[in-house]
């Protein structure tokens, strides 16, 4: 079962990934976007570690409800919005119970991604981080292991798209050929989860 300590473990090991690969995030928003995807993020997450720290929320759905909102008043980017509804959401979908299974992990996760879906309006494959998230969610009930392959092959998927949703839509077919930066960022945040688990 998974308890509050885990989603904590989750969140503090997406800030250390995000940090770590926020140049490549940069490098990424550059040719399709406005080159400032790893340090929207790394400002986000940064400040979701911090006030995890701070306020110690007890359970699952707390602590995800805390993140998400605090991702969304600290990212201006559309990327802000998007992962802290993505939290939130599943955070709600949690509830209130001391502990989660992986499945009802799952089923919470394609809530809040159904959110993401509703708020941006994108569907799978107008690259965006919906294409490694989607995947990610399918896989979840079978293993961390599997949502992190899974997500990592949805963000790869993206570089022969064209772009339909975000800034990166601007562009029309000069997006083609370049990963998206938000499904890769999508991929750290599952990646995080296999090493929160300790697996
Ligand atoms: P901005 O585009 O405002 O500069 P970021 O650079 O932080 O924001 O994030 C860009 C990423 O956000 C894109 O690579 C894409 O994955 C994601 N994104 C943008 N618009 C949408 C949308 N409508 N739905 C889902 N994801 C989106
Ligand atoms: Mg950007």
């Amino acid at each position: 079962m998974l308890d509050a300590d885990f989603f904590r473990r989750w969140m503090t090991a997406a800030a250390a990934s995000v940090d770590r690969e926020a140049d490549r995030l940069t490098a990424l928003d550059s040719p399709i976007g406005d080159a400032d995807h790893g340090s929207n993020l790394q400002r986000g997450f940064a400040a979701v570690a911090a006030t995890l720290e701070k306020e110690a929320p007890g359970t699952p759905g707390a602590v995800l409800v805390l993140a998400g909102r605090q991702l969304i008043s600290t990212v201006g980017g559309a990327s802000g919005p998007l992962y802290g509804t993505l939290l939130r959401r599943t955070g709600k979908a949690l509830g209130d119970g001391a502990e989660v299974s992986r499945e009802q992990l799952a089923e919470a996760l394609r809530t809040g991604v159904d959110a993401v879906r509703t708020l941006g309006g994108a569907a799978p494959g107008d690259k965006t981080m919906i294409d490694a998230l989607v995947p990610a969610v399918d896989a979840l009930g079978d293993s961390f292991a599997a949502a992190r392959a899974a997500a990592g092959e949805g963000a790869a998927a993206t570089t022969p798209l064209q772009a339909r949703k975000g800034r990166a839509s601007y562009l029309g077919e000069r997006s083609i050929g370049h990963q998206d930066p938000g499904a890769t960022s999508a991929a750290l945040l599952v990646a995080a989860l296999e090493e929160a688990a300790g697996e």
